[in-house]
């Protein structure tokens, strides 16, 4: 299809309003939410395309859930805005609109006279579901004329628009009208089966009009094929809806269907009620099938009350019986009524009079039926593909929908597998860089960073202290109060060594019962004074233990400063280990530090 001619550019009002549009029949009451959402925007920026949509889907939506008044005067307003910006589209459907508006009215004739010059032009440039919405415009008033061909031609024209895959609930509207037009020729069991459909469709919904369609096409069902009874819970369901944006609508609220099958069901309170309710109804304005059904229902309501004359009076009262536009179906229900009340007051020739009637009535609609029979069979067919259609889009969604899953549970597994990995990683990477028992760095990461270090140190032209401590007699410690205290004080050690410094230093277990502290940017009398501190603690948090009594709560250490110390690493810590030991040979218990002339400073 070719795109609509001067179309205005989609801004996020307009796509907003467009969104209004297209939940219509799916979820009405989000549609008008989002259309007065998008139609402030679109006053907000002054973007009347956006105003044309948001105020068309105001427009159909007040159609059902307000009066045809209403409606019109938005959809009229809608109509400006989109000749304002050329939208040609726009305006076609809401002239759509408004004729569903004479509609509303009764106003059947000048309805399609409204509708039919949009068709060609509208099939050439509305989208799929649109161009379904006026051709069933153009069926609805068909059907209303008592057209039953031409609606079934339209109706399944419309079907074919909608595209199945793409369904936004108008084909649900689609089930109600094919019901709809079965009744009309007396096809109860056929219609029946396609409201249950259109029902279970509409479960999916949010579309209270559309299911009180729908459930009054049911009870008319069920009230013609002789099970009246089961229509009174879908009376009573309908009933419970309010007359709002919420619930059913205000207008067409069909008590008088109700009524008859409530009567018809035997009871004659509920029917009575309903009688008194679509009186005052259809006071303010009724189609002429409403006001048949209401005179009829009246009529068997003084039937159940035994007061037949009354009854008789009531469906020969002129001047609206039958009056003219009312469908045959309605015409049929009047005289079969009429006959059974003129039996029933033993005036035989007045009861075979009408009985006339309506056989002649019936022979027609049974004329039109099978006229008609053809293209409610082939709108039948398609309804089936539609449905199927549906069907298999479905289940493509639950297939998606499933596959999607497991690959997000595959994806939350692998996300897990990666972090139990790197976790691992990091316990590995961390016990090969740390000393078990004492937490402090190993020999092994010494090793790695001291070249580093020094490379640093020296390309700063800073200094940096090496620092070896051994703590002293240790092996006392061991023979006398065991492996597992030896163990303790080195740790104890390694938490006092761990603990104090600046983050920049390096404290790593060297050996055995041998530490070694680096300390960047620290000259070795800095070193020292700092060493010696440490002693000093060392010293006063072993004074109690068993380990001082064992003659194992000092250290002794040897300190280098790279400034001093000429070569690599490996001098490095060997000088700092010549001091050490020297610091050992002296009587332990102290800090050695060579001074550049090799000499050791205590
Ligand atoms: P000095 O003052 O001369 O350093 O004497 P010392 O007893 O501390 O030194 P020596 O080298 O004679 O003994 C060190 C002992 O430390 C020997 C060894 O069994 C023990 N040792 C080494 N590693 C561990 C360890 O992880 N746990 C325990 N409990 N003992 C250890
Ligand atoms: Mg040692
Ligand atoms: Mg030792």
């Amino acid at each position: 299809m070719s795109p609509a001619p001067s179309r205005p550019p989609a801004t996020a009002a307009w796509r907003l309003a467009r969104r209004a549009w297209r939940l219509l029949y799916s979820d009405s009451q989000r549609c008008f939410a989002v259309a007065d959402q998008a139609f402030q925007r679109g006053c907000r920026q002054g973007d009347q395309g956006a105003q044309g949509w948001a105020r068309l889907a105001r427009g159909f939506h007040l159609i059902w859930y307000a009066t045809p008044q209403e409606a019109s005067a938005e959809l009229q307003q809608a109509q400006g805005c989109f000749v304002a910006v050329g939208d040609r589209a726009g305006q076609l459907l809401a002239q759509v609109g408004l004729a569903r508006c004479a509609w509303r009215d009764g106003l059947f004739r000048e309805s399609l006279e409204r509708v039919l010059p949009l068709r060609d032009e509208g099939l050439r440039i509305l989208k799929h579901d649109e161009r379904g919405m006026l051709l069933n415009t153009i069926a609805g008033c068909y059907s209303e004329l008592g057209e039953s061909q031409q609606a079934f031609a339209y109706m399944y024209q419309a079907l074919r628009e909608t595209s199945a895959a793409k369904s936004n609930g108008f084909d649900v509207v689609l089930y109600c009208n094919l019901a709809h037009e079965l009744i009309q020729l007396g096809d109860y069991p056929q219609a029946l089966s396609y409201l249950d459909e259109g029902l279970a469709r509409c479960e999916q919904l949010n579309n209270a009009r559309l299911l009180s369609v729908l459930g009054i096409n049911r009870i008319i069902c069920l009230s013609n094929l002789d099970r009246p009874a089961e229509a009174l819970p879908e009376v009573r369901r309908l009933l419970g809806l309010p007359a709002d944006k919420d619930g059913r609508g205000p207008m067409n609220a069909h008590f008088e269907t109700m009524a008859l099958a409530a009567l018809r069901a035997g009871d004659v309170a509920l029917g009575e009620m309903l009688v008194e309710r679509a009186r005052d109804m259809l006071a303010l304005g009724a189609l002429p099938d409403e006001l048949g059904t209401l005179r009829v229902a009246e009529a068997e309501l003084l039937m159940a009350r035994g007061r037949w004359t009354e009854a008789a009076d009531r469906l020969m009262q002129p001047p609206d019986a039958p009056a003219p536009g009312e469908s045959l179906r309605v015409r049929c229900m009047h005289f079969h009524a009429l006959a059974a009340v003129h039996e029933r007051l033993g005036q035989a020739g007045a009861a075979l009079q009408a009985l006339r009637i309506w056989q002649t009535l019936h022979t027609e609609r049974a004329l039109q039926a099978s006229g008609a029979r053809y293209q409610a069979a082939q709108l039948q067919t398609e309804l089936l593909r539609m449905r199927q259609a549906l069907e298999n889009v479905d289940a493509r969604r639950r297939r998606t929908e499933r596959a999607h899953a497991e690959l997000e549970a595959a994806h939350q597994q692998l996300k897990q597998k990666i972090a139990e990995v790197e976790a691992l990683q990091q316990a590995l990477r961390q016990q090969a860089t740390r000393d078990f028992l004492t937490g402090l760095f190993n020999r092994r990461h010494l090793d790695d960073v001291l070249p580093a270090m020094l490379a640093m140190a020296q390309r700063d032209r800073q200094p940096l202290s090496v620092v070896i401590m051994d703590l002293d007699h240790f092996k006392a410690v061991n023979d006398q109060l065991g492996h597992a205290a030896g163990d303790h004080l080195l740790a104890a050690f390694g938490a006092l060594l761990g603990a104090q410094g600046r983050k920049s230093d390096v404290a790593c277990r060297y050996g055995g019962e041998e530490f070694c502290l680096l300390m960047p940017r620290t000259p070795a009398a800095a070193a020292r004074r700092k060493v010696q501190a440490l002693l000093k603690q060392w010293s006063l948090q072993c004074q109690d233990e068993p380990a001082a009594a064992a003659g194992a709560g000092t250290f002794s250490a040897g300190i280098v400063d790279s400034q001093r110390v000429a070569g690599d690493a490996r001098s490095l810590l060997g000088a700092a280990d010549a001091m050490l030991l020297q610091a050992k040979r002296l009587g332990r218990n102290r800090v050695l530090v060579q001074d550049g002339g090799d000499r050791a400073a205590a």
